[in-house]
């Protein structure tokens, strides 16, 4: 594969659990390419969530390796792997968390304060993600006067305002109606061609599923097949 960005190589996961242990992940191998639209699919508790976490150097592998972006996650010191989630890997979960009492504005640019970036060059980029996501009206508006779809829609600008090289996102359609489920991953494949970011979901709704390029299958913590999707060329 040329150009990839994540690496896993013969990872195992094992979580402690009363006496023994619980193997959640079993001798994993699989390569991302740089600018991929990939999901991990597989029923609940199929280990989607485990490798997301490792990936995003939130967790690292009992055994084998974990590579990304050319470094190996569990040689991380803790800094590093803050430095590497904060510059590099936006993250979107199921529950989006948006800070109640901050506006759709200060949420999505808090992302940016620990970067060393001016104010006004701050909110240039904030409105440029809000943009992306359609939501550059809601800007002075508070988290409780968006629906579901639309607080999803800031937690994507949230997470894409770095311009991550990779975006994790866990389940992210789980809380959404069809119509914002649909919104979400077309506004997604935007920003995947435009940016080039690398996207790698877990999702277990066919609604995202028919959007991804490549369908990474888990069962049981094994990787059960890994799918290539051909997707008609529509260009009316
Ligand atoms: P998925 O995201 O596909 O639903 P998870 O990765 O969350 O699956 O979990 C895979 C399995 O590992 C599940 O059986 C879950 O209960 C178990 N597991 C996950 N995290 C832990 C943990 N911290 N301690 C013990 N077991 C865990
Ligand atoms: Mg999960």
């Amino acid at each position: 594969m040329k150009d990839k960005i994540i690496s896993i190589n013969s990872v195992t996961k094992r979580f402690p659990v009363g006496n023994g242990e619980f193997t959640a992940l079993s001798n994993i191998n699989l390569q991302i390419g740089r600018g991929e639209f990939a999901g991990l699919v597989g029923p609940s508790g199929s280990g989607k969530t485990t490798l997301l976490n490792i990936i995003g150097s939130l967790d690292s592998p009992t055994e084998g390796k974990a590579e990304v972006m050319g470094r190996s996650i569990s040689e991380l010191s803790h800094k590093e792997s803050a430095r590497l989630r904060n510059l590099h890997i936006g993250f979107i979960f199921q529950v989006y968390n948006l800070l109640p009492v901050y506006t759709v504005f200060e949420n999505v640019e808090f992302a940016l304060i620990l970067q060393d970036i001016a104010p006004a060059e701050r909110k240039k980029r904030v409105m440029e993600a809000l943009e992306w996501v359609g939501l550059e009206s809601m800007a002075e508006k508070k988290p409780d006067k968006l629906s579901g779809g639309e607080g999803q829609r800031v937690a994507i600008a949230r997470a894409m305002v770095k311009r991550p090289e990779i975006l994790l996102a866990d389940e992210p359609t789980a809380n959404l109606d069809a119509k914002n489920a649909h919104h979400i991953m077309k506004t997604m494949k935007k920003l995947n061609e435009e940016l080039k970011t690398t996207f790698l979901f877990s999702t277990h709704d066919e609604k995202v599923m028919s959007y991804l390029d490549r369908l990474i299958h888990l069962e049981d913590g094994k990787l059960a097949q890994d799918e290539i999707v051909e997707h008609e060329m529509s260009k009316q």
